[in-house]
C-alpha cells in the first residue's frame, strides 16, 4: 500500500472509532479551543496523577482531520508526564512545519506513531490549524492542571 494512502486510512480510522473520546470525571482543568478557520471544536479535560496525564477525555466536531488529532493525541498521551507529553506536542508541531518532507516524518515516526499519519496536512497550510487544535488544547488544559495540582501556597496558610 503506498504511504499516502496508508496514511489516509489511519486517520479515518481514528475519526470513525475515536480513541478515549467522551468527558469524564474526575478532571482539573477543562478547555474549550476553537479553530474558526474550518469550524472545528474540542471541549478537552486533563486529569493528573502527581505529574502523569492519567486521562485525556474529550468532545468535538469539525473535520476529520481535527477530530481523528484528538483520538491519535489522546493515545500518545496517557501515561506520560505533562513535560514528556508536551514534548511530544513539539515534535508533533515539527511535523507540522515539514511542508511534506517525508525525512522528518521517517525520523518522528516512533515518537508519534499514529499521529505521523498527519504528516500529509502539512503540505496545507489551510488545515495545519485543525491538526493542531487537539496539542494546543492539551497544552492549555494541562497547564491549568498543573496549577491546581501545584498551588502557589503548598503550605495552606494563606488559602482562600
Ligand atoms: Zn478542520
Amino acid at each position: 500500500m503506498q504511504l499516502q494512502s496508508m496514511y489516509q486510512e489511519i486517520i479515518l480510522d481514528h475519526y470513525r472509532n475515536p480513541h478515549g473520546r467522551g468527558l469524564r470525571e474526575p478532571f482539573e482543568a477543562e478547555v474549550h479551543h476553537v479553530n474558526p478557520t474550518c469550524g472545528d471544536e474540542v471541549t478537552l479535560r486533563v486529569h493528573l496523577d502527581g505529574d502523569t496525564i492519567a486521562d485525556v477525555s474529550y468532545e468535538g466536531m469539525g473535520c476529520s482531520i481535527s477530530q481523528a488529532s484528538v483520538s491519535a493525541m489522546y493515545d500518545l498521551v496517557i501515561g506520560k508526564s505533562v513535560p514528556e507529553a508536551l514534548e511530544t506536542g513539539e515534535h508533533f508541531m515539527t511535523l507540522m512545519q515539514s511542508k511534506g518532507d517525508a525525512s522528518v516524518a521517517e525520523k518522528l515516526e516512533e515518537e508519534l506513531e499514529d499521529a505521523v499519519a498527519f504528516a500529509g496536512v502539512s503540505k496545507y497550510p489551510a488545515r495545519i490549524k485543525c491538526a493542531l487544535m487537539s496539542w494546543m488544547a492539551l497544552k492549555d488544559a494541562s497547564a491549568r492542571a498543573l496549577s491546581v495540582a501545584h498551588p502557589a501556597a503548598p503550605t495552606g496558610g494563606q488559602q482562600a
